[in-house]
This record gives structure tokens, sequence and C-alpha cells, in this order.
């Protein structure tokens, strides 16, 4: 059984979050996000970066995108969308603090989720990470499995059924906490709110 689901003794100080199904909307299997025009926030996700943000909570993307190593779109493709995606976060102070990409095939790297390599990564490009006070947001069984590696809290995003498959499929990992959606991730879990 998974280990009860536990409130985190203190707030994070740097959540690393994936992307597809947490901050937009999931291609369908087998497709990716190729083009700006494809990428869709999920609702509610500027606001929950936002009240990150205004929290001082680092926030670190960390992204499988095997497409580039089948050709689907160049590693420029990627950077074209994450550039646009901050400034889209940046207009409602939303930015995220670094997003990482693992462009790699299965099985060909050591940073593809649940590998570890895109979080050694990020503490070598903002060395204040405290990987005690880091949590991981995901919508997947490989975002458990790296964030139950790396000894932090996790929490996952998505809809009941997928979640519950998820867990069950996976009963030796331990998740802090679910949610819908990354916004009740972090009013509920986290308890951030907007100032009143
Ligand atoms: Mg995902
Ligand atoms: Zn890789």
């Amino acid at each position: 059984m998974n280990e009860p689901f536990s409130p985190m003794p203190l707030r994070p100080t740097t959540v690393f979050l994936d992307r597809d199904g947490v901050i937009n909307r999931k291609m369908p299997a087998g497709a990716y996000v190729e083009r700006w025009e494809q990428f869709e926030f999920l609702p509610g996700a500027i606001e929950a970066l936002s009240l990150l943000r205004g929290a001082a909570i680092r926030t670190v993307v960390v992204t499988n995108q095997r497409g580039v190593a089948l050709g689907r779109m160049a590693i420029a493709d990627v950077d074209d969308i994450h550039g646009r995606m901050q400034t889209a976060l940046a207009a409602s102070a939303a930015q995220c603090d670094a997003v990482l990409v693992c462009p790699h095939d299965e099985g060909s790297c050591g940073c593809r989720k649940p590998g570890l390599g895109l979080f050694v990564q990020a503490q070598a490009l903002i060395p204040e990470i405290d990987l005690d006070r880091a949590a991981v947001v995901g919508d997947s069984a490989t975002d458990l499995i790296a964030a139950n590696r790396l000894g932090c809290p996790s929490f996952l995003v998505g809809d009941e059924h997928a979640l519950v498959k998820i867990l069950v499929g996976h009963p030796d990992l331990s998740v802090a906490g679910r949610a819908p959606s990354l916004l009740s991730v972090v009013t509920d879990c986290l308890g951030l709110r907007e100032p009143t």
C-alpha cells in the first residue's frame, strides 16, 4: 500500500514541476507539443505559479521531451515554446525560475525521468536549491518514482481515475498528496492563498 498522505512538515522552498499534464494540457498518447500553437495552459496553472512566486517558492520545470529524439520537433522548437511560456507567465508575475528538458530517447541518458539528471542539473544551475526543502509535482508514475528517489514529497495532479491507476500500479511509492490541478496542490496541499 502507498504510505498514507501526510502534509509536508514545512513549506517547500523549491517546487519541481512536470510540464505536460501539470502546467499545460497533455497531448494524446504518442503526440507531443511540437509548437507554441499547441501549448494550452491548464485552468488555474498560471494562478498557481503566481502564488508560488508570490510566496518566494522557487519553481523549476523538469520535463521529458522525447519527441526531440524521435525527430518530431527540434530542441530549438522546445526552447521557443519555453521562451513563449515564460513570457506569458511573466505577464502574470508567474514565470518559473528554470526550465530543464530531457530531449533524449528512453534508456539513452541519465536525465530522462525517472532518472535524476534534470534535478542534478537544476542544483548545478541554482546552488541554493535544498533538496530537504523541495517537493515534486507531476502527473505520472515517472514523476512519482523520481520524487521517491530524491527523497522529496510528491504531489500528483490529475483526475481520480488516472491517479488511482498510478497508485495501484506502484504500491511501494509514497505520495504526499493528490489533487485535480496544480492550483489545488498549491492551495489545498501547500496552503498558499491569494493575498487579500
Ligand atoms: Mg506529465
Ligand atoms: Zn536525457
